[in-house]
């Protein structure tokens, strides 16, 4: 089985899991214990902390530890509503993860207005729109980073410069982007940032929510004073070492893997459109991740082929995977104004840490063959 489903999850890094064992295998206790097997736990959770802080340059106290990027959405964006003593006016896009869709659509319940930003054709924020619908009420903008179905990159410095200028709260969710977009360490983009250790090679259920300055954000878990009162609950230690371990991986060698990927990315996308006629490359003309191509093809049915290439041995999304089980097409596609037929056959491949040159050429084959064979063409252009 070829695995070129990174998006939804990466495996798990040697680096990752080599940092783990001990914390599994072995009699560690509880960090918040002070005898000895305490202190080993507390050691492992210090260093961890400092590892994600020196990857986005902020200092450990920084770091909040959460069960990844869904719990860090939900934390900044209540967080920040919490600290609030009316309700007020906040700002997201129509393309974010729906761990931020609900949680906006929760403050809009509880008597927050929300204003929904529209998107271009290729699924990006206008800055100019954005600071146009700022008003004297506005006190949160979340836009995430990376979009996980077209890898669309969004212009958060821009984002970041103009609520900074009116001292707003800017939220950005970096769960796509760690490790595959370059951090800039001298200056962070935003005050909160939302990553997942399973999308960087890091294990599942576990991420975190970095910030820029310490922010008395409303906890959403209460209890035992865990992460500095920010979110009690016994840390998952051997998930956060394999974070950690993670993140000082992608200190030292980031841009080598981001130059693989895109080169593995681009060489398939090039291939694609030659052997498939008519495939359309999603967000191709705007900046996206090296990692990610969503594609649509008239008369094909995406979640068909994301069967038939599972028959084939090979692992990728259809673009509805996320809205999957809902029966509904990709809402981000639907915010960029594909048309439904073209939308529905979308389907999402992203490569991963782990990804080779040969297996991607057995599958740019098999694509190109299985999706002739549904169009009951019998000849496909180029192979
Ligand atoms: N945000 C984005 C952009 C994502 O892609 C995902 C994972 N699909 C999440 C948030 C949620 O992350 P987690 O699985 O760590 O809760």
């Amino acid at each position: 089985m070829i695995y070129l489903d990174h998006n939804s999850s990466t495996p798990l890094r040697p680096t990752a899991l080599s940092a783990m064992i001990p914390f599994l295998e072995g009699q560690t206790g509880n960090p918040a214990s002070v005898h000895g097997f305490g202190r080993t736990a507390r050691q492992g959770l210090d260093n961890a902390r400092r590892q994600v802080g020196q990857f986005f340059g902020v200092h450990e106290s920084l770091v909040c530890f959460t069960s990844g990027a869904t719990e860090a959405n939900n934390m900044a964006i209540f967080g920040v509503a919490g600290m609030q003593d009316k309700p007020g006016h906040v700002i997201t896009s129509r393309v974010e993860h729906p761990s931020v869709l609900e949680s906006f659509r929760s403050l809009e319940r509880q008597g927050h207005r929300v204003t929904l930003l529209d998107v271009d054709d290729c699924g990006r924020v206008d800055p100019g729109t954005l600071e146009k619908s700022l008003d004297e009420d506005t006190f949160l903008v979340s836009i995430m980073h990376a979009n996980n179905e077209t890898g669309v990159i969004q212009p958060i410095e821009i984002i970041g410069d103009i609520c900074r200028r009116r001292g707003l709260c800017f939220h950005t969710d970096a769960a796509q982007s760690m490790g595959r977009i370059p951090w800039n360490r001298e200056r962070m983009v935003a005050d909160l940032v939302s990553i997942s250790a399973h999308k960087m090679g890091g294990p599942k259920g576990v991420g975190g929510l970095v910030m820029d300055r310490s922010l008395a954000l409303k906890a959403l878990l209460v209890g035992g004073g865990q992460e500095r009162g920010r979110r009690a609950g016994t840390e998952n230690l051997p998930g956060i070492v394999g974070m950690g371990a993670v993140a000082q991986w992608l200190t030292d060698h980031q841009q080598e893997e981001i130059d693989a990927m895109a080169r593995l990315r681009d060489h398939m996308e090039t291939e694609l459109v030659h052997g498939v006629p008519g495939l359309v490359v999603f967000s191709q003309k705007a900046p996206r991740l090296p990692n990610t191509s969503m594609v649509g093809m008239d008369g094909i049915h995406g979640e068909t082929l994301v069967m038939n290439l599972d028959l084939a041995g090979f692992a990728v999304s259809s673009g509805a995977a996320c809205a999957s089980g809902k029966g509904e097409g990709s809402h981000v596609l639907t915010a960029m104004g594909v048309r439904p037929s073209l939308a529905m056959s979308a389907v999402r491949i992203s490569v991963g840490w782990n990804t080779g040159m040969l297996e991607l050429e057995r599958f740019i084959q098999q694509f190109v063959h299985i999706v002739a064979r549904l169009r009951g063409d019998a000849s496909p252009v180029g192979r």
